[in-house]
């Protein structure tokens, strides 16, 4: 089935990229499977892979999706080895190879997650600080740096922003990143094979240990056994060790107590959901990043606050609605308006859509001035009364999908012109009334929060 899907692809491909594009770069891609969301492709060489993974990678994504085959991945393997790299580990007669080439060329890190490339704002600003401490090296101040967040915060992205730097500043450096997944796997596949003293040996001899998602060994006992005599051995040995997981140690279930309390001894710090400003900045780095790859594409004003609105605080769902938006606009070949925003992201908005509803906006509102819900609804005038009551429509068009008209239904049945002129008032008293923005600010976070 996915082979069909596949020549939907390539003759999608073929229209947008143009013939020659297509013969030198599409033609030679054999299409392999999907499996796990990694989409993989067979391919004469290296550096065809490389160039359609940089050229064409995010279109193909989009295109497998728009056919019904999600990938969230391209994996392009020379002819022979279509297997995805983490697999290769698993042949038993190639087990010592991968290991050494991955303490030495940063296989199995995001080149694209660096420091350069991560926007601190607020929520995540301490995290940052933490890591960038930890990347300058030298002698161990805290360990281990326990970081935790929700899903798509960064937690990945600053490990190897911390493992690429490290490399940088000492190529000899031996520093191994690997989820707690892979550490399990290996663990097992070592006692299965009876080479633990090799395992031991691999993991002891490291002078940067880094483990994703911790949370994933819970549980697991002898795994979290061998974890912690691991973690002991290295924290003796003055090695650094950087942990990631998606809560606190104190709230991972099924965590052996001692390891729990091994894990809080160094510094234990958070990222936050992020923040309306954190996801405008993210977007706008990234669209700088996506000027480059679409040449001639235009952003209409309003599109970005739009998104970092409405679109949730995980930055990967943020970051796939970008490059889906890009794409789509690429291969239609127009402008990226809030209209084509609204209809290409549908479905992201949809499930995003936090669900702040009027009444709850209404409420907060006349807590926050003070005044009774009675009367922010009813007809009263005064301005006491009217300006939170433009207030609250304000956000009510900021925060809800509701319309114009649907929102006056709401404020005791004001027509839609009501609507619109308290919406626009507000903005222009947001712009020179610092009180005003104030509030709205305060008032957008505790309905967000
Ligand atoms: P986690 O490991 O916490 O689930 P990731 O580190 O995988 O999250 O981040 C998800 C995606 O969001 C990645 O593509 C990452 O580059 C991006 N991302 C997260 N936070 C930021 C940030 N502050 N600046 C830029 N990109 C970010
Ligand atoms: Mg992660």
């Amino acid at each position: 089935m996915t082979v069909e899907i596949w020549g939907d692809v390539r003759a999608a491909l073929r229209t947008t990229i143009g013939k020659n594009s297509y013969q030198s770069w599409i033609e030679p891609l054999e299409f392999v499977g999907i499996k796990d969301e990694v989409a993989t492709f067979a391919v004469p060489t290296t550096f065809i892979g490389n160039y359609v993974q940089q050229n064409f990678g995010e279109q193909i994504i989009y295109l497998l999706g728009r056919s019904g085959a999600a990938a969230r991945r391209l994996h392009f393997a020379p002819a022979g080895q279509s297997q995805p790299a983490v697999q290769a580990t698993a042949r038993p007669t190639r087990e010592a190879e991968p290991e050494a080439a991955e303490n030495q060329a940063g296989a199995g890190l995001d080149p694209r997650f660096t420091f350069d490339r991560f926007v601190v704002g607020k929520p995540n600003e301490l995290a940052h600080a933490a890591a960038r401490r930890v990347a300058e090296g030298g002698p161990v101040t805290f360990n281990p740096l326990f970081l935790y967040g929700g899903v798509g915060l960064g937690k990945t992205h600053l490990m190897h922003a911390i493992a690429h730097e490290l490399r940088a500043r000492d190529p000899e450096l031996n520093v191994l990143y690997l989820s707690a997944e892979q550490f399990m796997y290996r663990f097992i596949t070592a006692l299965r094979e009876r080479r633990m003293i090799d395992f031991k040996q691999m993991f002891r001899s490291v002078d940067v240990l880094m483990v994703d998602d911790v949370q994933f060994i819970a549980g697991k006992d002898s795994t979290q056994e061998e974890f912690f005599h691991t973690f002991n051995a290295l924290v003796d040995g003055q090695k650094q060790i950087i942990i990631s997981a998606d809560r606190a140690p104190g709230e991972i279930k099924d965590l052996e107590d001692r390891i729990r309390s091994r894990l809080q001894c160094g510094l234990v710090v958070d990222l936050h959901p992020t923040d309306y400003e954190l996801r405008l900045g993210i977007l706008q780095t990234k669209v700088e990043l996506y000027r480059g790859q679409y040449p001639g594409l235009t952003l209409a004003p309003g599109v970005l606050e739009f998104l970092a609105h409405r679109i949730s605080t995980n930055v990967r769902v943020l970051e796939g609605a970008l490059t889906r938006l890009f794409a789509f606009a690429s291969l239609v070949g127009r402008e990226i308006t809030l209209e084509l925003t609204q209809d290409c992201l549908s479905d992201i908005l949809r499930a995003s859509d936090r669900k702040i509803t009027v009444e709850e906006i209404q409420r907060k509102v006349s807590d926050h001035y003070n005044i009774r819900l009675s009367d922010m609804i009813g007809p009263k005038r005064l301005r006491a009364y009217a300006r939170p009551r433009q207030v609250a429509m304000f956000l009510c068009k900021q925060l809800t999908n509701r319309s114009l008209p649907e929102i006056g239904r709401r404020f005791g049945g004001r027509d839609h012109t009501t609507v619109m002129h308290g919406v626009r008032k507000i903005e222009e008293l947001r712009a020179k009334d610092s009180q005003i923005a104030d509030d709205l600010e305060l008032l957008r976070r505790a309905l967000e929060g």
